[in-house]
């Protein structure tokens, strides 16, 4: 079975994790991100459906206009409520990898982190350091400096995705990582979906 582990938009392939702000009839993640801090508030209740199986997208983000503080305090509020829940998160950073850092030396979560869209190779070392869950998406099929990364990238670590790529399908990045990795389609079906039972346990109960 294909697992996307992030997407915004329902594509029938395979287990897809719908980014949502509202309660599903299939698995969801659902969170406030840094960019729709101005539209919306978290909502607990929302978090309470069984189909809602982690927190996401949140996180930080430097190129949006919003204030870096108040990022940082919404992130916080709601990686706790992850912990609190038992749930794993879905992070959305960009150019704010040293904050990210700095707080997960705070929170020293129980609860797995993926970094969703990963794409800032020269920081995978000190990611995986850290024991954050790497995400890939649809860049891997012509990112030549992502594809010599993944090499590097742990199969146990390794979670896929396409997020908001309306071109591309979970297939394709499947194939591609398979065949970077030098694994067959099959062997990396089996290692995503390990990965996915050990990381998001509330699926597994629901
Ligand atoms: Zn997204």
């Amino acid at each position: 079975m294909l697992i996307n582990i992030h997407t915004h938009t329902r594509k029938n392939i395979g287990l897809e994790i719908i980014n949502s702000k509202e309660e599903l009839e299939t698995p969801f993640s659902y969170g406030v991100g840094p960019f729709e801090l101005n539209n919306f508030v978290f909502d607990e209740k929302i978090t309470k459906n069984n189909n809602c199986i982690c927190i996401g997208e949140i996180g930080l983000d430097k190129i949006i206009q919003i204030n870096i503080n108040e990022q940082i305090k919404n992130f916080i509020k709601q990686l706790k409520y992850a912990e609190k829940l038992n749930i794993p998160v879905i992070i959305h950073c960009v150019k704010a990898f040293n904050e990210l850092i700095q707080i997960n030396h705070e929170i020293r979560p129980n609860q797995p982190w993926i970094i969703h869209g990963f794409r800032k190779t020269n920081l995978l070392k000190n990611l995986l350091k850290e024991e954050f869950y790497i995400s890939i998406g649809t860049a891997i099929l012509y990112d030549e400096k992502l594809q010599e990364a993944l090499k590097t990238i742990p199969l146990n670590k390794l979670f896929l995705e396409t997020d908001n790529d309306e071109y591309h399908t979970i297939y394709e990045v499947y194939q591609k990582v398979a065949s970077i990795k030098e694994i067959s389609l099959l062997d990396l079906e089996l290692t995503i979906y390990n990965n996915f039972k050990t990381v998001f346990k509330k699926w597994e109960i629901g």
